[in-house]
């Protein structure tokens, strides 16, 4: 985590003195926050898209902090959530934690914990992010984002459909995927039996040409005759 980079945290909380006690300690560390005070509102701001964090209490007006909860998950895997709340029973933690939520702090809580907290979770979500949008293949890293990579200081570009089919292979790493699912997951067609075409096996040998130090005997990009094809890493 760079030291200047401003992350912007959603509180939802009904109690004024907490959640202006939790707006103080994030704009002191240089962060930028806003607090919604009932479930309702706190939802429709958590899925805007501005937030880089909620922090969410549980007993909440209009709707409770496990619906909210609950919501999100189903929009999105990527928010963080930290659940912050003084109903902290076992069951209530467990609960949370199920729901999707990535940390659970009791109230009452201090300030300096439960920041160490939030700065470790916005620290996991980022490395995840980062694990999902690059690729590193012996001495090339790919940039998904980018449509790029990089060996030993040079570039390769890639068009948005190579990226997309090592975006998916690395998604089902080590495991066999059928053309099929390549012409369904990747092409979008909805019925990729019936098509006879050679898009994905040509599209295949130009991946191998720009990653492969050997593209007649590939080390990452496999086919499995009959079966489909396979990132190994
Ligand atoms: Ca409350």
């Amino acid at each position: 985590m760079t030291q200047n980079q401003i992350f912007n945290i959603l509180i939802v909380e009904d109690e004024a003195r907490i959640a202006e006690g939790l707006v103080d300690l994030f704009q002191f560390k240089g962060y930028t926050a806003d607090v919604a005070v009932d479930g309702e509102s706190g939802l429709e701001a958590a899925l805007s898209g501005k937030y880089d964090l909620v922090l969410l209490d549980l007993m909440l007006p209009k709707m409770d902090g496990f619906t909210v909860c609950n919501a999100i998950r189903e929009q999105t895997r990527e928010l963080p959530i930290i659940i912050l709340s003084a109903k902290a029973s076992e069951d209530d933690i467990v609960n949370g934690l199920t729901l999707g939520a990535d940390d659970y702090v009791s109230k009452p809580f201090s300030v300096g914990p439960l920041f160490a907290r939030v700065e470790a979770v916005l620290r996991r979500s980022r490395k995840i992010l980062e694990k999902e949008n690059f690729l590193t293949l012996d001495n090339i890293t790919i940039d998904f984002k980018m449509l790029q990579g990089e060996q030993d200081g040079s570039k390769i570009f890639f068009t948005r459909k190579e990226i997309e089919i090592l975006k998916y292979l690395n998604g089902h790493k080590n495991t066999v995927v059928s053309r099929s699912d390549l012409l369904r997951e990747v092409w979008g067609y909805d019925d990729p039996e019936t098509i006879d075409t050679r898009t994905v096996d040509i599209h295949i040998t130009k991946l191998r040409k720009k990653v492969e130090k050997d593209p007649a005997s590939p080390q990452f990009l496999l086919t499995l005759r009959g079966k489909g094809y396979q990132l190994c890493v």
